[in-house]
């Protein structure tokens, strides 16, 4: 098993931190792939990213919401979404997101979408090399 950055993630950062064995990078470009990415293959379901989180957006890939209920207010980051959003990260650095739409109290929404993202994103985009930069 793997565990799974969904569309709540704002870029924070907190999590690629604390996982030790460096399996979560950033996203790039963000406007196609605005969220961290967890490397399912090299993930060893630890949990110790979970907590980081100020988002709540990491789960283990069997427990991720297929019938999310938004709290009201939080932001999904999707691909092709165009709100906007600027914050800032773990360490105070600027965030700024041009994917994302803020959720309604009580809207349902499909968190599972996001779970094959994390796979793509290290079989088909860029993977580690992100982190080259
Ligand atoms: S801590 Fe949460 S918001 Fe930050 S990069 Fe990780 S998953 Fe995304
Ligand atoms: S569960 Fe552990 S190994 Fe997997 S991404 Fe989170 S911190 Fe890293």
């Amino acid at each position: 098993m793997t565990y799974i950055i969904t569309s709540l993630c704002l870029r924070d950062g907190g999590c690629a931190e604390v996982c030790p064995v460096e399996c979560i990078v950033p996203g790039k470009p963000q406007a196609e792939w605005p969220l961290y990415y967890i490397d399912p293959d090299t993930c060893i379901d630890c949990g110790a990213c979970v907590p980081e989180c100020p988002f709540e957006a990491i789960f283990p890939e069997d427990e991720v919401p297929a019938q999310y209920t938004a709290k009201g207010g939080e932001l999904i980051s999707r691909p092709g979404l165009t709100g906007h959003y600027e914050g800032t990260n773990h360490h105070g650095d600027n965030v700024v997101l041009d994917t994302t739409r803020a959720l309604a109290a009580g809207e349902v929404v499909d968190l599972t979408e996001d779970n094959q993202s994390n796979y793509d994103y290290f079989q088909k985009g860029p993977g580690y090399s992100s982190l080259e930069d």
